[in-house]
């Protein structure tokens, strides 16, 4: 129950998570990865280092059609340091699968080497709410195919000011899509955040010492 191997995964991504020396699930991945592979909507409230990157990258590289080059999943985060990270945590783990395409859209590096790579397409695109609406504003990211949305650190998201922006965003998705909130806290503004992007959410949260 505690493995990685207790969960319904596609072929190949349980060697890949052993040969990642990941076996055991953290208290926050036992709690969130069954109901994520199932598809549901969750707010997760987890402490910095309890391994929140794997829980919503695992059900997202689960589900990846790798045959259909189009944008599946889109995860906003803070900083472009924070994007970056979960790029590489990405790519690790759906390295069993050929050809994924992972793109990072952040604030803070020229914007239009991005314009140039979203042109020739990706699978998942990671990136920070100011330089993902730009992008979005100006037509560069085709939307039509995410089904799955990260709010990655999502208080400290709003700490910085991005609430309309996230919101923005979130409009313009495809409706049909499932939503999944990552906090290191949980309050009422997260509840507000959450509300406005889905009305079903399932709250875990990590019980674990530290
Ligand atoms: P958070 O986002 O909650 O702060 P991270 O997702 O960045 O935490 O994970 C922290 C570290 O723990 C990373 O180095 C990651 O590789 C490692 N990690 C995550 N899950 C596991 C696991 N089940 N087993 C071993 N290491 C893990
Ligand atoms: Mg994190």
């Amino acid at each position: 129950m505690n493995n990685f191997n207790s969960l319904d995964l596609r072929d190949g991504f349980l060697e890949n998570l052993t040969s990642l020396n990941y076996i055991k699930m953290t208290d926050i991945q036992k709690k969130s990865l069954p109901l994520l592979l199932k598809n549901n909507n969750l707010i997760a409230q987890s402490k910095t280092g309890s391994g929140k990157t794997v829980s919503f990258s695992i059900p997202i590289v689960n589900k990846l059609k790798n045959d259909k080059f189009a944008i599946q999943s889109m995860i906003i985060c803070p900083t472009r340091e924070l994007a970056n990270q979960v790029a590489k945590e990405i790519k690790k783990l759906c390295r069993f699968i050929n050809n994924i395409k992972i793109l990072t859209l952040c604030g803070g590096v020229p914007y239009k080497p991005q314009v140039h790579s979203l042109s020739h397409k990706a699978h998942i695109i990671v990136g920070t709410p100011g330089r993902l609406l730009k992008h979005i504003s100006e037509n560069n990211i085709e939307l039509e195919n995410i089904d799955t949305l990260v709010l990655d650190e999502a208080d400290k998201m709003l700490d910085m000011g991005f609430y309309d922006d996230i919101i923005k965003i979130v409009e313009v998705l495809p409706k049909k899509r499932q939503n999944m909130l990552f906090s290191a806290t949980y309050d009422e503004q997260i509840m507000d955040l959450s509300k406005s992007i889905t009305d079903d959410a399932i709250f875990v949260k990590d019980e674990s010492v530290h």
